[in-house]
């Protein structure tokens, strides 16, 4: 991967942000994903923000040899401190995290997405946590995507303002991942269900403490839920 060639992972990310959009990258470990964007005429500039010394060095060093200094600012923040009212950005992305820690960093800086209409995220787990987030904040899934990359299973979610409602089964499955029902969904849910199973079967015969039989009570759920929409 470089900033000419994303993995198809990114490269959806990417495909999702509008044309001449002023786009915020924040855990931009390389900076590929701003690159990409100003190289192919998607973004008309970009910040790459980064938390970590190593990875912003890395992010400089590779907006420096790209020649896209002019285009692409790297900042050393902790999430959307990397952003000001005044950059204008109106797109986010943020790949390559957690749900939880997506949706802590889309918390913690409210005023930085003043001007931001489009949300681009794409978890590597949790993807329910970013859901819940956009329910409470009034961020509404215009798209989702799921898609296999080498063994692994990414979701990404497109948000943008708007309210919405969602079941206790669009919350954790996605609203229009459920509905498409794609091969990498499948999988993903039928390797979530064969774990619960195991897990259950695992804790039948064990002391039934409180807490087991509460997190057996939960699984159970989680699996009738599944074994519905898998349907
Ligand atoms: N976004 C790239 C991708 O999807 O390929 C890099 C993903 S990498 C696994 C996660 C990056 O996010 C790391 O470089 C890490 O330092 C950075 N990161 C984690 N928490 C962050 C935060 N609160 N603010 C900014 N960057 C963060």
């Amino acid at each position: 991967m470089n900033a000419q060639k994303l993995s198809e992972r990114l490269a959806k990310v990417a495909s999702y942000v509008p044309t001449g959009a002023v786009v915020a990258d924040i855990g931009s470990d390389h900076a590929y994903l701003p690159c990409y964007l100003i190289h192919e005429g998607v973004a008309e500039r970009a910040i790459a923000g980064e938390v970590v010394q190593g990875p912003y060095e890395s992010a400089v060093k590779q907006v420096r040899q790209e020649g896209l200094t002019d285009k692409v600012t790297v900042r050393l923040a902790d999430g959307l401190a990397a952003v000001t009212a005044a950059d204008m950005v109106d797109t986010v992305t943020i790949a390559g995290m957690g749900g939880p820690l997506i949706a802590s960093i889309l918390t913690k800086n409210p005023e930085s997405l003043t001007h931001v209409t489009r949300l681009i995220l794409q978890p590597n787990i949790h993807a329910m946590a970013i859901r819940e987030w956009a329910v409470a904040h009034q961020f509404a899934i215009l798209e989702e995507a799921i898609l296999e990359e080498d063994d692994k299973i990414y979701e990404i979610l497109v948000l943008q303002r708007g309210d919405m409602k969602l079941t206790e089964a669009e919350l954790l499955f996605g609203p229009h991942l459920m509905q498409a029902k794609e091969a990498p969904f499948v999988k993903k849910w039928t390797r979530e269900l064969a774990q619960w199973r195991k897990i259950l079967a695992n804790t039948e015969n064990i002391e039934q403490t409180a807490s087991i039989v509460e997190k057996r009570a939960e699984l159970t759920h989680k699996i009738a839920l599944t074994e519905e929409v898998l349907q």
